[in-house]
């Protein structure tokens, strides 16, 4: 399969949402594999120190020489410290507990929140997109992340707490459009482990779509065991078990996210 390239450098999205455990890693390492799999470019960046877009991405987090705890410190370039994924197809900006350091660390330093868009525009030429998988929280990390994008997709479960959650979210991304990142806008909600058969989901499904309008994405990720499964076996689902209606989700999501940068 191929697709058209993308306009002028890569797009660059952050997988983000401060609720923890709602498939931002799921959704990073799969839109990943999905757009590789439709012919793009990918540069996937795990941002958050848990490192488990790493090690769903078939990169042990143990071995890496080079992270983005290098990168973000300056003494590496993302060209020195990314790893290809051969059986993702995508490449690999690998993060572990390290990173948890770099708060602290970057405290003193001038312009600390630009330090990722700085080291990602030396590199985007070379992608079509650039993929960032955030941690469960509003922090210095997630804002470097946020500082860079063109913007933010959230992956979010239909449960009745996860729209008061979005508030903070959505402040958050407002206070960086107006102080920080001019570019930055929310690219759309991504509904996920959905469950149509439960009516509570289908209901706040319901809500979003009349509160967000175009906002929501079209396709919706299904509940489905086969993309639990696959980071056992250090695959995202789309790679672990094509087949599997998650993982077909996810193809779908990663064709419809190539349409919408068309149209940015
Ligand atoms: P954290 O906030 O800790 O970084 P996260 O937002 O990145 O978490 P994930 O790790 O992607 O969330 O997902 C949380 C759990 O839900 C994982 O065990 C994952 O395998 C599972 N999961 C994610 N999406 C689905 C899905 N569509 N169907 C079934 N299980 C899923
Ligand atoms: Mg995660």
């Amino acid at each position: 399969m191929s697709a058209e390239r993308a306009p002028a450098g890569a797009k660059i999205f952050c997988v983000a949402n401060q609720k923890g455990g709602v498939g931002k890693t799921t959704t990073t390492v799969n839109l990943a594999a999905g757009l590789a799999k439709v012919g793009q470019r990918v540069l996937m960046i795990d941002l958050d120190p848990q490192g488990n877009a790493t090690m769903g991405s078939g990169v042990d987090k143990r071995k890496l020489k080079l992270t983005i705890y290098d990168v973000l410190l300056e003494s590496a370039s993302i060209a020195e410290a990314r790893v290809h994924s051969d059986k993702c197809g995508y490449d690999v900006l690998g993060a572990n507990r390290e990173l948890a350091g770099a708060e602290v660390e970057l405290v003193e330093v001038e312009r600390r929140d630009q330090r990722l868009k700085l080291a990602i525009a030396a590199a985007a030429a070379d992608y079509d997109f650039v993929l960032i998988d955030c941690p469960p929280s509003l922090s210095m990390l997630t804002l470097n992340g946020l500082c860079c994008a063109h913007g933010v997709i959230v992956p979010m479960q239909c449960e009745y707490f996860a729209l008061e959650g979005l508030t903070d979210l959505v402040n958050t991304i407002k206070q960086v459009h107006a102080n920080m990142n001019k570019d930055l806008q929310i690219i759309g909600l991504l509904r996920v482990m959905f469950d149509p058969r439960i009516t509570l989901q289908q209901q706040v499904s319901d809500q979003l779509k009349s509160h967000f309008g175009e906002k929501v994405f079209n396709t919706v990720i299904p509940r489905n065991v086969r993309l639990a499964e696959a980071p056992s076996y250090g695959l995202p689902g789309v790679v672990f078990d094509p087949a599997a209606r998650g993982s077909m989700a996810y193809v779908e999501f990663a064709q419809e996210m190539v349409e919408r940068i068309h149209k940015m």
